[in-house]
């Protein structure tokens, strides 16, 4: 990955002029898993992986970017391009990694930003791409940051963070919720973020100075992912009209309580029940989990932690045998607090709580059993908690 001062010179380099540069952190969830689209709570972090956004201003209409990750470049005039994608898109086309970059513009234009002379982009990231680590959230805000920097278009923070999503919802055509856009917008350094998915009022939780935040990645992803999340999705909606015709102030699973589920589940086909079950639970989870870290109570917040995976693997059956694995061998080793899937689920990584003195011990332990088990090398990422998008401003 290159810094940020060399990003900037590849991008005199290749277009000759120069740039600004911005930066935003993909991020891993504590805790709080399918929370968010049910306007609930989640508790993440921004991780110090991020992608790097370097921009400057045309006059020729064109949008010109360079991918560092792909090897590619993208030429195109600007307005006719966003339709045509968007068209292309919709009638099934499959998605490209500059789409990610096309939405956030498509969604800027729709809210007045001044894109139409076009931009010269170098975008570079080392966020696992594909690995439910939201490099798709880092790359949305990256971009959407240095269009409103190089424009000098002023938009609050939350609404970039909301018109990210809208563009990976409306134009790439994924379904996500606010939290992944949000965390990689409102991120602080060495605190994870509680975020009230329907007020997007947030706190910031600090995390004990004397744990770290292993990522481990399964290297992974089941081609069901994709349609089982839309899957998901749909069983939520079932099991939430069916609670709201009994209690209209049931607008989402955020307002309903166990005892709701416990009156009117026999209504749900039994997998909708389990599911509704998870993210009603898992809600009040995030708010003990979070209780727990103001605390400094880490074992209380592992328990929890264990709890959520075991809810998201039996109830939302949205975990894989490759992840219960690496669940499993972390819940053994000394100096794990509480081990859980991270992201959408059937596949990706696994977020642990380590002791800061055992981390070596348990990466070393993490790599011997999951290669022996599955005969796959993971990969492990020691993240702190990171601070959200922002400019680089050269030294
Ligand atoms: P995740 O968000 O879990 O990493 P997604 O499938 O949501 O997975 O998003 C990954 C996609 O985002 C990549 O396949 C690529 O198209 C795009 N992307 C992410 N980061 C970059 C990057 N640095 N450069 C180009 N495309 C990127
Ligand atoms: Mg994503």
């Amino acid at each position: 990955m290159h810094t940020p001062a060399e990003l900037s010179a590849q991008h005199f380099d290749s277009f000759g002029t120069p740039a600004l540069v911005f930066a935003a952190p993909g991020r891993v969830n504590l805790i709080g898993e399918h929370t968010d689209y049910c306007d609930g709570f989640v508790l993440p972090a921004a991780i110090d992986f991020k992608t790097l956004v370097a921009i400057s201003q045309r006059t020729d209409g064109r949008l010109v970017v360079q991918s560092v990750n792909y090897s590619e470049r993208l030429d195109e005039v600007l307005d006719p391009f966003l339709d045509r994608r968007f068209r292309d898109l919709r009638a099934g086309a499959e998605t490209h990694w500059a789409d990610y970059i096309a939405g956030v513009l498509w969604i800027l234009r729709q809210h007045g930003v001044p894109v139409a002379d076009g931009f010269s982009m170098t975008v570079e990231g080392d966020v696992p791409l594909g690995a439910g680590l939201s490099s798709s959230a880092a790359i949305e805000v990256a971009t959407a940051c240095a269009v409103l920097g190089a424009t000098s278009f002023d938009l609050p923070l939350e609404k970039t963070a909301q018109l990210c999503r809208a563009a990976e919802n409306q134009f790439v055509g994924a379904n996500v919720g606010i939290m992944d856009q949000f965390v990689s917008c409102f991120g602080a350094l060495d605190h994870a973020v509680m975020i009230d998915c329907r007020s997007l009022q947030y706190t910031l939780v600090p995390i004990p100075s004397d744990v770290r935040i292993v990522i481990c990645n399964s290297m992974v992803k089941h081609s069901v992912a994709g349609g089982e999340y839309n899957t998901r999705r749909a069983e939520i909606e079932q099991g939430t009209a069916i609670l709201h015709l009994h209690r209209p102030e049931i607008r989402a699973l955020r307002d309903a309580t166990l005892e709701d589920l416990d009156r009117w589940g026999s209504e749900m086909p039994a997998n909708v029940f389990r599911r509704c079950r998870h993210v009603i639970t898992e809600d009040n989870r995030v708010l003990a989990a979070v209780n727990a870290f103001q605390h400094g109570d880490l074992s209380r917040f592992g328990q929890l932690m264990h709890e959520a995976h075991v809810s998201f693997r039996d109830d939302f059956e949205a975990s894989c045998p490759e992840i219960d694995l690496l669940v499993e061998l972390a819940d053994k080793e000394p100096g794990c607090f509480g081990a859980r899937l991270t992201g959408g689920g059937f596949g990706g990584c696994t977020v642990n709580l380590v002791a800061a003195e055992q981390v070596e011990g348990f990466t070393q332990a993490m790599r011997t059993g999951y290669k022996q088990g599955t005969g796959i090398d993971c990969e492990i990422y020691i993240s702190r908690a990171s601070a959200g998008a922002h400019q680089i401003v050269p030294e």
